[in-house]
């Protein structure tokens, strides 16, 4: 007799991501959405000399219910910098939304079609889009808000008559754009080894340590919660660590 709650579902295995590129733009809702997955991935990247970029939507002002909004600013940014440091990217942006409510909608396109002609990236990263995390365990409002229009936003970067009021700022229209990939997405199909890069992750998430004592996540090991995540992934791999990815390509060629 099979005891049906020892049964796991068998996931299929991940492919290698594409890593033939030099520039990438992450662009998420909020301080430390990168940290809990990706950030691993960034480091390993870095390392092998390709430029990447921090977009933060939001500060994040919203996140710790026992520190103000104004203060809670300030905080997290500093938080966020030092995490970027960490795995080697020295440039974050923060575009000073309002965190907790945004909508997905033609302001956010903008901003974030802004971000992409600015920085001009062939691989955008942004967080999972999806309902859920997997399992029923519910996605948050501004990361669904941010991944939709960041998938939007990278073909609005490609056309001079979206927003033409950046290009006639001095943006030029950008349509270099590959892939978009979604990390923390149920539905990865693809994954990067992080077995090297994987304690730089750790200590990345560590940075955030206001926030995570805001939580209240009393036990909470950052090396534990990564670990157990990214094995999953290596699992399906073929390696000790990964960080896995929804893909969505851009165009109809690849
Ligand atoms: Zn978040």
């Amino acid at each position: 007799m099979v005891d049906l709650e020892s049964v796991q579902p068998v996931k299929a295995p991940l492919e290698i991501v594409d890593e033939s590129w030099a520039r990438a733009l992450a662009v998420v809702a909020h301080p430390d959405d990168l940290e809990f997955g990706a950030a691993a991935a960034v480091a390993r990247w870095r390392g092998q000399g390709k430029h990447v970029v921090y977009c933060m939507v939001t500060s994040g002002e919203a996140g710790i219910d026992g520190m103000h909004p104004t203060e809670c600013k300030f905080v997290r940014e500093a938080e966020q910098i030092e995490s970027a440091r960490i795995v080697g990217v020295d440039a974050v942006d923060f575009l000073g939304l309002p965190d907790g409510i945004l909508e997905y909608g033609v302001p956010l396109r903008r901003a974030i079609c802004a971000e992409v002609r600015k920085h001009q990236p062939e691989i955008v990263i942004t967080n999972n889009i999806k309902n859920t995390w997997g399992g029923g365990a519910l996605n948050q409002a501004d990361h669904i808000a941010v991944g939709r229009a960041t998938l939007d936003a990278v073909r609005d970067a490609g056309n001079r008559w979206v927003f033409p009021e950046q290009t006639e700022s001095g943006l030029r229209p950008w349509g270099g754009v590959r892939q978009v990939w979604a990390a923390g997405s149920p539905d990865a199909q693809c994954a990067v080894d992080t077995t090297d890069t994987f304690d730089l992750g750790v200590e990345s998430l560590r940075a955030h340590q206001a926030y995570i004592d805001g939580l209240g996540w009393e036990h909470f090991d950052a090396a534990e919660f990564l670990d157990g995540n990214s094995r999953q992934a290596g699992a399906r791999l073929g390696v000790s660590h990964a960080t896995a990815f929804e893909v969505f390509r851009i165009g109809l060629g690849d």
